[in-house]
């Protein structure tokens, strides 16, 4: 096979196009492959594809291919431009590469896939592109997913809020539980930014919502109400959440304590924060010596702790009537503790407790998609760098989109 022949192949290309010639620079480690069409064809026109003659020929193009080992490979062609009655002069789609773009889609396909993997600076070191053009196709991509993506069924949603960057900003988002997907990004975390999701959705969309789980965040929950019919039934608060504010409140009470007792030079709770955060069965072996002496003693933080395992027990019940009875016992218990912040807490668990107990019915969690946190995690971490918001969103779309996100292409002719 002739190198013209094997690259015509290799890039997968039709009649009318083929190769005419094949250059190697291996001082520069690279490979030039120059790409002609056969004269005497009509062309479809790029809007409404009907077949026109060739109108003129503009400067040749570039796009950057898949490397040749380790050679950057470089396509070069002249697409013809077509006069068409109705959309004037226009150039002519390329079967390998997208419209704009200066890379085949082949080379596109496999930087998504590296981009995957990696953060977008170093997607450009492997790929040998500038950031911005790594970021231009990620872009690409999510913009060519969202254009694609099925309409909306969204039966199990959460909502969730994200900090961006160093500063105060945040980030709503909504996940699809069922798929464990971000379906939306949205600036700020107000009422109006949850609404203006719940906008995008039909009626009928909205009616097919079943359960919206989140954190007991006032605006989101008065956004849910308002938008989505029969929301009463349907908010489910998160029991890590709720679990992360009982573990914020025995925190609290052990800061405190921790204060009275060094005041009287006492340092039995010094450097014993995290032994309290776990759950009993969590806690590992190496500090159970330990934990067992401070149980033993008494201490505010063991009663405040007492507590926070106790509304842990509550996601064991099956049924929603034992629930709410195992509760209402469990908030006597904590309003009577005199430990302020856990009285808080169990003040906060009561005033939400609908939908603390919606949980028992439709048994959803934000954290389902534990590996969707974690990749948020890392953009959150990647936010950083990030020049503003849309970059956050794009990122976020990107790798945890559910989106379709590569080029067309065409299986190779045999
Ligand atoms: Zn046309």
């Amino acid at each position: 096979m002739k190198d013209a022949e094997l690259y015509g192949r290799l890039l997968g290309l039709e009649t009318p196009w083929y190769v005419t010639q094949v250059t190697l620079d291996v001082k520069g480690e690279r490979v030039d492959v120059y790409l002609e069409h056969d004269d005497s064809l009509l062309w479809p026109c790029p809007v409404c594809q009907k077949m026109l003659p060739v109108y003129d020929h503009k400067e040749e193009r570039l796009w950057r291919h898949l490397d040749t080992m380790q050679f950057q490979t470089w396509v070069h062609a002249r697409p013809p431009r077509v006069e068409c009655p109705d959309h004037g002069v226009r150039q002519v789609g390329v079967s390998w590469a997208e419209a704009g773009s200066r890379f085949t889609k082949f080379f596109e396909r496999f930087a998504i896939d590296v981009s995957q993997e990696t953060d977008t600076k170093g997607a450009s070191k492997i790929l040998k592109l500038s950031w911005d053009e790594a970021w231009g196709i990620q872009e690409r991509a999510v913009t060519r997913g969202l254009a694609r993506k099925p309409p909306l069924v969204l039966r199990l949603i959460g909502v969730d809020e994200k900090s961006i960057g160093h500063g105060h900003q945040y980030a709503t988002l909504v996940y699809n539980l069922e798929k464990g997907t971000v379906e939306w990004i949205g600036e700020e975390r107000k009422k109006e930014t949850l609404d203006s999701f719940f906008q995008t959705l039909t009626l009928k969309q909205r009616v097919n919502i079943e359960a919206v789980g989140m954190d007991m965040w006032d605006p989101f929950i008065a956004s849910t109400l308002e938008n989505v019919p029969e929301a009463i039934d349907k908010l489910v608060f998160d029991r890590f959440h709720i679990m992360k504010h009982a573990n914020e409140g025995v925190d609290k009470v052990r800061k405190s304590e921790n204060r009275e007792l060094w005041k009287e030079g006492d340092p039995t709770l010094k450097g014993s924060k995290y032994l309290w955060l776990y759950r009993q069965e969590n806690l590992p072996e190496k500090h159970q010596d330990r934990f067992g002496m401070l149980q033993a003693l008494h201490l505010k933080t063991g009663r405040a702790y007492a507590l926070k395992e106790a509304l842990g027990d509550l996601w064991n019940y099956q049924s929603p009537g034992w629930a709410r009875k195992y509760l209402d016992r469990w908030y006597f218990w904590a309003t009577h503790s005199r430990l302020k912040s856990m009285v808080e807490v169990a003040r906060m668990v009561k005033c939400h407790m609908t939908g603390v107990l919606n949980f028992f019915t439709h048994r959803i969690t934000n954290a389902v998609a534990e590996g969707l946190n974690s990749k948020i995690a890392t953009i959150q971490k990647m936010a950083y760098g990030f020049r503003n918001k849309t970059h956050f969103k794009t990122a976020v779309l990107f790798r945890c989109g559910g989106l379709d996100l590569y080029p067309t292409t065409h299986p190779i002719p045999g």
